[in-house]
């Protein structure tokens, strides 16, 4: 029933990362579950529009990702899963866009997205959970 679930992960948010665990663990414990996690490397379509290559200053794409992926290694490391039912997933662009298009490439049964950073109080949904929640074809489970 929930044999692929995704979870998005926004690799600077530990404490948000953490609410997650339990649920995914407790998820993964009941079914033959895969879990796909994904962070997304924010692109910088601004310069891409304006057809200009990166200049000198903007940060290396290619260093980022391999930071991010140390980074990412570590995060999924935090939840206690068996190491043959964990996809990792990097992508760069727009964290809702990549969302909803990586769980529709799985056909993903269910994405479970933390509702938004705990330091940022004026919504309830941040705008990528906002945005999965409105257009996943799929089961989303907000965790608050
Ligand atoms: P806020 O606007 O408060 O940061 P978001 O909607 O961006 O709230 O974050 C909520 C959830 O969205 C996170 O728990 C995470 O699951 C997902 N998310 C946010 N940023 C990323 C990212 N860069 N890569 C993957 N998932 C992300």
């Amino acid at each position: 029933m929930y044999k692929t679930v995704l979870v998005p992960i926004d690799i600077s948010e530990n404490e948000l990362t953490q609410r997650v665990v339990a649920h995914v663990e407790a998820l993964a414990k009941l079914h033959d579950t895969y879990v796909h996690f994904l962070t997304v490397i924010p692109s910088y379509p601004y310069y891409t529009t304006l057809g200009v290559t990166y200049p000198a200053g903007l940060p290396d794409i290619e260093e980022m990702k391999r930071n991010t992926s140390a980074a990412f290694t570590e995060v999924i490391k935090r939840f206690n899963l068996p190491e043959d039912r964990i996809m990792p997933h990097i992508m760069t662009g727009t964290p809702k866009e990549q969302i909803l298009k990586l769980a529709d490439s799985l056909d993903a049964d269910l994405i479970i997205i933390g509702s938004h950073r705990p330091s940022a109080t004026t919504f309830l949904l941040g705008s990528n959970a906002a945005a999965v929640v409105r257009h996943a074809t799929c089961l989303v489970l907000v965790v608050r």
